[in-house]
């Protein structure tokens, strides 16, 4: 399956997609993710990327896309993949179509996580994410690891991240109102978007997904 999520930060994108990939066994690829495996390793793509994250702006067009398609390239996204974070706005959504278009394939599915602006604010101010592996998310309140600090599935050091704090947030907010919400219109018309409640627990929430995905 080829499987879009779309949502506001704080919509719980990366927990959902990381449980989804494993249970339909296709890649999840998240541009955040990779951004942040180039910051830790220092590589000049990160470096160029940190300074939009931190400000809470969309890194370039022409770093983004580049490296989504080439992670889409590698053999194991050969069978299906699910993007979490990409496309971002309408120029990286046409860039989509086209690689699809080139491999003669589409989307199966633009699944849209939907929550309240105030529960993002709330959830995002207590997330915290494993230096490890940046896909094991938790949060002080909802969602706490045994041991404080420390990751219960690898033992990473958990941090907040630079761009969680609350301005950088609201400007993020106010980034995906402008220039990703546009990119929801554009999938309605290629017929492949539902629109999911991601309020309630993470399971409820997986749930809701399986069910679009014909998977329940
Ligand atoms: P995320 O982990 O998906 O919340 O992404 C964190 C930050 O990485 C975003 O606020 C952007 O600065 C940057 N980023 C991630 N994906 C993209 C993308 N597709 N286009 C531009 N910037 C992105």
């Amino acid at each position: 399956m080829r499987i879009v999520l779309v949502g506001p930060p704080g919509a719980g994108k990366g927990t959902q997609a990381a449980l989804l990939a494993q249970t339909l066994s296709i890649p999840h690829i998240s541009t955040g993710d990779l951004f942040r495996a180039n910051i830790s390793q220092g590589t000049e793509l990160g470096r160029r990327a940190k300074e939009f994250m931190d400000a809470g702006q969309l890194v370039p067009d022409e770093v983004t896309v580049g490296m989504a398609q080439d992670r889409m390239a590698q053999p194991d996204a050969a069978q299906g993949f699910l993007l979490d974070g990409f496309p971002r706005n309408i120029t990286q959504a046409e860039a989509l179509d086209g690689v699809l278009r080139d491999n003669g394939q589409k989307l199966d599915a633009v699944l849209d996580l939907e929550v309240p602006e105030e529960e993002v604010v709330k959830r995002i101010a207590g997330r915290r994410i494993c230096r490890k592996d940046s896909s094991h998310v938790y949060h002080v309140e909802y969602a706490r690891p045994k041991a404080e600090g420390v990751c219960d599935q690898c033992g990473g050091e958990l941090y907040q991240r630079d761009d969680d704090r609350e301005e950088t947030v609201r400007k993020r907010l106010s980034v995906y109102h402008s220039e990703t919400e546009p990119i929801i219109d554009h999938y309605k018309a290629q017929g492949v978007v539902t629109t999911i409640s991601a309020l309630g627990s993470v399971p409820e929430v997986t749930e809701r997904a399986m069910h679009v995905l014909g998977q329940d």
